[in-house]
């Protein structure tokens, strides 16, 4: 657009008048979540545009069931789990993996996948699990992790994946009737590993625009601008804002290596429930590096967190200010929810950054 911001702000603001309603728009992604706080602009939008976070934070989404059962596997003897820093603390129905490891389970924070398997040779008398999580981001560095296993020989190496695809997750919230969103900002970096293509039925079939948005200011309000041009023309398309990153085709190295060791399932995620083939599993062939398979352990129906909206802000029904127990008995300090621990969650970005809230919910035009 060549724009600068001020000026991508007016240009919003005429798009706005024209429209002639309030818009409500979802950046579906955790990090853009942040990034809109962090450059302020909520704050540069005109009144009649509200943004919605939506259920691109991994870790918000990552199922109770899910800590539960790496909560299990830590506490196995001769098991030592291995998770990014931000799982941590995550509640689970009776703890959390931290609360876990203070009672005597080895649990050890990682930065990578690959630091897990260092950790498997490092500690030969263990079973090393790596908690996999997150998106399609994410995945593609654990797939190369499990090659760099099968090429070691390392024995003592498992994932328990409870990764995630996002096109699936969005075509359930599409077909939600009550979904009030008008359009939709989609994450630039799952994006450079998926492409445009997976996302097309957001337009076909959910008549809604979507936008592939980069992460600085001038990216997210492009994005934001190039939806409400759709609205303003009654359109409804999936576009590229990051063009200077993401092909239509995605990376086709990165999708080859997920496609060599994983395959869809169906997987529960919260606040959404099991969406089809929205998971990721380790094919039959790899069942040795399955934690699943491998380490059976039982875990006893999972228990949601009494008052925690949390599904209904993952969904774009609420904003996080709508919890009563935001910034009271829920806080970074003692979170009661996951959009409270992780730093890309929303209820954790708001408590940060402060709050705007989102009108009524009421149906999209
Ligand atoms: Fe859940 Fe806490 Fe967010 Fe409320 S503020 S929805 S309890 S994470």
């Amino acid at each position: 657009m060549g724009a600068s911001m001020n000026g991508i702000a007016a240009a919003i603001g005429d798009l706005v008048q024209k429209i002639g309603r309030p818009v409500r728009l979802m950046e579906v992604c955790g990090t853009h979540t942040v990034a809109i706080f962090r450059h302020g602009i909520r704050d540069l939008l005109p009144a009649g545009v509200s943004l919605l976070s939506g259920p691109g934070c991994p870790v918000c989404v990552t199922a109770i069931a899910d800590v539960d059962r790496a909560v299990a596997l830590a506490r196995q003897p001769g098991v030592l789990l291995a998770t990014f820093g931000d799982l941590l603390r995550v509640p689970g129905s009776a703890m959390s993996l931290a609360e876990a490891r203070a009672g005597g389970a080895q649990v050890a924070v990682v930065y990578s996948p690959l630091d897990a398997l260092e950790l498997a040779a490092a500690n030969p008398g263990h079973q090393v699990v790596f908690f996999a999580t997150g998106f399609e981001t994410t995945s593609p560095l654990i797939a190369a992790t499990l090659l760099t296993a099968q090429e070691r020989a390392t024995g003592n190496f498992s994932i328990l994946s409870v990764h995630k695809l996002v096109p699936p997750a969005l075509r359930a919230l599409v077909a939600t009737p009550e979904l009030a969103v008008d359009g939709f900002l989609l994450p630039g970096h799952v994006s450079a590993i998926i492409g445009v293509d997976p996302y097309r039925f957001i337009a076909a079939e959910g008549g809604r625009p979507a936008v592939v948005t980069g992460f600085a200011a001038a990216d997210i309000l492009e994005g934001i601008w190039l939806l409400l041009r759709q609205l303003a023309a009654g359109a409804a398309r999936v576009e590229n804002q990051y063009q200077r990153v993401v092909r239509p085709e995605g990376n086709p190295r990165a999708l080859a290596l997920l496609d060599a060791f994983f395959e869809p399932a169906d997987a529960v995620w919260r606040g959404l429930g099991t969406i089809p083939a929205s998971g990721l599993t380790l094919k039959p062939a790899y069942a040795e590096l399955d934690a699943s398979r491998r380490l059976p352990v039982a875990v006893p129906a999972a228990r949601e967190p009494a008052g925690c909206d949390c599904g209904a802000i993952l969904r774009g029904l609420k904003t996080p200010p709508d919890c009563r127990l935001f910034g009271r008995a829920c806080t970074p300090e003692r979170p009661v929810g996951a959009c409270m621990v992780s730093s890309e969650g929303s209820c954790a970005a708001y408590h940060r950054y402060g709050q705007r809230p989102a009108p009524p919910v009421g149906p999209a035009a």
